[in-house]
């Protein structure tokens, strides 16, 4: 809040009454050329934006601080404060300065804020933006969210508050709002996984489910919320209604693209949550958190911008109904079939801009002319387009409508807007000529008028004499004749003096006076009138809001589906079968992202069985860098991509139908580092243990590997055991593991099986052979491993020296008591667990554990020296 100001002139008056209502966003207020802000938004924005922090009143004692910028450059100033997070009031000259009796009437006519923006340059433009607004109902918990830039409006709701969080985090919203007197942990926690997302509390009144199911109703003009489906959710209701009362609020006018609400249910998607989905790479890459290298990356191949944020939706919303399913893959299998054709398809969609942007903007009334240009080429598309699909049967590919009525519309736009229509809309030059008689003759009026001006001007100065005279025209006196006094002399009796400057003197003659009344500002009514005509466009546009969105949407499926169906037919990859007993059989697989970026060896495809009966819970070992990793992923992305209703890189593909998939990447191998403890660890994979369902898929990859040897394989070892057991039916999971120990398990479990990526021993070096092949192994061949990365030849020789007298040796020790005490009773795990309590064994698990490719030759040394050391001491 501004301090209060002793006499506030009565600008600063208005300023500050104004200000009072948007206590919490930075008021831009227009004065002039420029928007100005004041006091702390003053201090906040000029350091925000790098400009300079002057004062009004610098002399007096009360001086407020100021900073401005140029109202043509507005734009990219609030862009900057958006990206930073803050909301931005505009508060523009409601009625013309020239006539306004005293102040000048100021109102704000929007509230920009990171998650309500309209505008291209601060959106990108395959993600959508979305604000999301959070309520609780006793035990229900609803999600309503806002692409107010696509007219984008969804709703879900659900009784478990850790589903609505990782859903939060699926939204990956740019400003959240609740009622403000939400404190419940819930809240807490939302708040604490998106620490740097723009949070709004509003008025808990806006949630009251009478109010908002009201506001609802009014808004898109139907009885009930029965046709939403979400009538009987009361939560989700409110939630709806709260967001609904922000966007009028910040937005001043009715949103027509806004037209309907979309009800889902979790259950209808797969679920993998936020962490899985980083695990996996579907749409940022763990390094620098871009598209490269990421699934998303390797299958969109859309064209337009619509289609770009529906296949991110697709890959992080993947189905779970078969039929929905099928019904994608039939449209991708046709479009395979028919590459030709397909290609033609795509030709066109080229040339399609943004249709739902773009009538968002419109509807709002945020365009140009260009705007109205790339609307009539996208629309032009479109029967092109469905005479193309005519020749395709799968039904996903029908459901372009009301194409006559778009085609008028580009018609009409066609008529009116000229190709090299300027970006403003205030300065003419917009329309053509020959759509309207009346705008025709203003524009000959006034370019004819120009040449008489310069006629009269050059007839003047011949029959007066006076060089210097000339021929102008100002706001307050019309058109005149301008004479330096000086020449004052030479002026003829029937000019008659309209005003005295110091230098010279105007005047007006009957000649003027009456081409005056002619072209008085036949420039200004020109542009009037162009505005008008661009605004009764604007109203056709609008009229048909709900059918270009319908439009935009037709056109971003069939871009999806032919990527998938162009990507399918470049990488040879083959449709899934789809299947209901868990059956997951895969033929010579590869991993989409990794084939693409080896670099120097080939891709070796795997073939991977797994079933419910036998194949459940394979364990996967073999030493590091042969390539487990890849081939858990690669299975976990081949569910995903077939519920997307993608064909997959592989010969042959059986995927089971599956509700949810879960990975947990152990401490050390997960990339992103610093942020993954053992706890967190622990605590996501508590997560999947009291979440995973028989239909479930697992990958657990080297977990327990950030806490001690035992601790660690002890964890991954009841890990795996309870996996087994889970709801007495298991599920299935794929679990690489380092501790070779592991395998003993598949001599107790029915449903355990082990596997291992084979490598090949040769002269002392080992060869990756990348083929997954049964049964366990028990060598880590770190030593080898540690060859390939580079260490020294002499520390090679001495690791291996020593890993010899520990294997043929370190055996005979006795186990020293205490840690084997409290071990678990199993009895093949029992011998087992007690053979490594050896301080050789353990040596060598240190050993196994180091992970040489990211320790440099001195660390190596290091710590191969203090081996040394306690192995020499431990043998004494
Ligand atoms: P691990 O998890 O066993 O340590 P990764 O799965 O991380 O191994 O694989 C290490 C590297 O090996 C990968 O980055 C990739 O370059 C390569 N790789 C993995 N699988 C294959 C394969 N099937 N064919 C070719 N190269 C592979
Ligand atoms: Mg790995």
């Amino acid at each position: 809040m501004p301090p209060s100001v002793s006499n506030p002139t009565p600008m600063m008056q208005q300023y500050l009454s104004i200000k009072e209502k948007y206590p919490d966003t930075i008021l831009f207020y227009r004065m002039g050329d420029f928007y100005e802000m004041f006091f702390e938004d003053a201090e906040v924005a000029s350091k925000a934006l790098e400009i300079t922090l002057t004062s009004r009143n610098k002399n007096e004692k009360a001086s407020v601080p100021m900073c401005g910028v140029p109202y043509r450059a507005a734009q990219s100033y609030i862009g900057r404060l958006i990206a930073g997070g803050f909301k931005v009031a505009v508060c523009d000259q409601v009625e013309d300065p020239a006539t306004a009796k005293g102040l000048v009437r100021r109102e704000v006519v929007r509230v920009i804020t990171p998650g309500m923006v309209l505008e291209d340059t601060f959106l990108e433009e395959k993600s959508n933006n979305f604000i999301l607004s959070v309520f609780r109902l006793q035990d229900r918990y609803a999600l309503a969210y806002l692409d107010i830039s696509t007219g984008t409006f969804r709703v879900t709701e659900s009784g478990s508050d850790r589903a609505v969080v990782e859903e939060a985090l699926r939204i990956s919203p740019r400003e959240i709002i609740f009622p403000a007197t939400s404190t419940e942990a819930f809240f807490g926690e939302l708040l604490r996984v998106f620490p740097e997302t723009a949070v709004t509390r509003m008025d808990d009144r806006e949630f009251s489910h009478a109010r908002s199911r009201q506001k609802l109703i009014e808004h898109f003009n139907t009885v009930s919320l029965e046709g939403f489906g979400c009538e009987q959710l009361k939560a989700a209701v409110s939630a709806a209604g709260g967001l609904m009362a922000y966007v009028q609020e910040t937005q001043k006018q009715k949103i027509e693209h806004l037209d309907g609400i979309e009800t889902y249910h979790l259950d209808s998607f797969l679920w993998l949550d936020e962490l899985s989905c980083r695990n996996l790479e579907l749409l940022k890459n763990l390094r620098s958190g871009s598209r490269q290298g990421t699934l998303l990356g390797i299958l969109d191949k859309t064209l337009t911008p619509m289609g770009g944020r529906l296949i991110r939706q697709w890959l992080r919303y993947p189905l779970v109904n078969k039929e929905e399913i099928e019904a994608r893959l039939d449209a991708v299998e046709e479009a395979v079939e028919r590459h030709t054709e397909s290609t033609g398809l795509r030709e066109h969609l080229k040339s399609v801009y943004d249709l739902e942007r773009l009538g968002s903007k419109i509807g709002m009334g945020q365009c140009n002319a260009r705007d109205l240009l790339s609307l009539k080429q996208s629309l032009q598309q479109l029967p092109m387009l469905a005479e193309r699909l005519s020749a395709f049967s799968a039904p996903l590919f029908k459901g372009f409508a009301h194409l006559e009525a778009l085609s008028n519309l580009a018609g009409l736009i066609d008529d009116a807007i000229r190709e090299d229509a300027p970006p403003t809309i205030n300065e003419g030059g917009m329309i053509k000529p020959g759509f309207n008689p009346q705008l025709d003759q203003l524009i000959q009026i006034s370019r004819d008028g120009k040449g008489w001006l310069l006629n009269l001007e050059a007839g003047e100065k011949e029959k007066t004499g006076i060089g210097s005279l000339k021929v102008r025209y100002n706001r307050v006196f019309g058109y005149y004749i301008e004479v330096p006094k000086t020449h004052a002399e030479s002026v003829p009796p029937h000019y008659v003096r309209k005003q005295t400057l110091v230098n010279a003197e105007r005047y007006i003659t009957d000649e003027l006076k009456q081409f005056e009344n002619e072209v008085m500002g036949a420039e200004e009514k020109r542009s009037a009138m162009e505005r008008d005509i661009f605004n009764e466009i604007r109203a056709a546009v609008i009229h048909l809001t709900r059918e270009i969105q319908q439009a935009a949407k037709t056109t971003a499926r069939i871009d999806c589906l032919l990527s998938f169906a162009e990507i399918a037919a470049l990488g040879g990859y083959c449709r899934p079968i789809l299947n209901r007993e868990g059956r997951l059989h895969i033929e010579e697989g590869r991993h989409p992202v990794v084939e693409k970026t080896i670099s120097g060896e080939r891709f070796v495809p795997n073939t991977i069985c797994m079933d419910q009966e036998n194949f459940q819970i394979l364990i996967i070992t073999g030493p590091n860098m042969a390539g487990k990793s890849t081939v858990l992923r690669q299975v976990a992305l081949f569910v995903l991509m077939a519920q997307a209703g993608s064909f997959v890189p592989a010969a042959k593909a059986d995927i089971a139908l599956t509700d949810r998939i879960f990975t947990r990447v152990g401490a050390l191998d997960n990339l992103s580092a610093g942020q993954s403890t053992f706890m967190v660890e622990m605590e996501e994979t508590a997560n999947i243990l009291n979440n995973a369902t028989p239909d479930s898929l697992v990958i657990m990859d080297e977990i327990g590997r950030g806490t001690s040897t035992f601790d660690g394989l002890s964890i991954a070892w009841a890990v795996a055991e309870y996996l087994h057991d889970l709801a007495g039916k298991g599920v299935k999971t794929l679990f690489a593991t380092h501790y070779h120990e592991l395998t003993e398990l598949a001599r107790q479990k029915p449903r355990v099986r082990n596997f291992n990526i084979a490598v090949k021993e040769w002269n002392d070096e080992i060869i990756f052979l990348r083929k997954l092949v049964e049964g366990g192994t028990n060598r880590s061949y770190g030593i080898q491993v540690a060859r390939l990365a580079g260490i020294p030849e002499d520390v090679i020789k001495r690791s291996k020296k020593i890993l010899y007298q520990i294997e043929n040796e370190g055996h005979l020790s006795p186990s020293p008591a205490g840690e084997a005490s409290g071990q678990k009773k199993a009895k093949g795990a029992a011998v087992q667990i007690e053979l490594f309590q050896s301080l050789e064994k353990s040596i060598m698990e240190r050993l196994k554990s180091l992970d040489v490719t990211r320790m440099t030759p001195l660390e190596a040394l290091n710590v191969l020296d203090d081996i040394c050391k306690k192995s020499r001491a431990g043998s004494n």
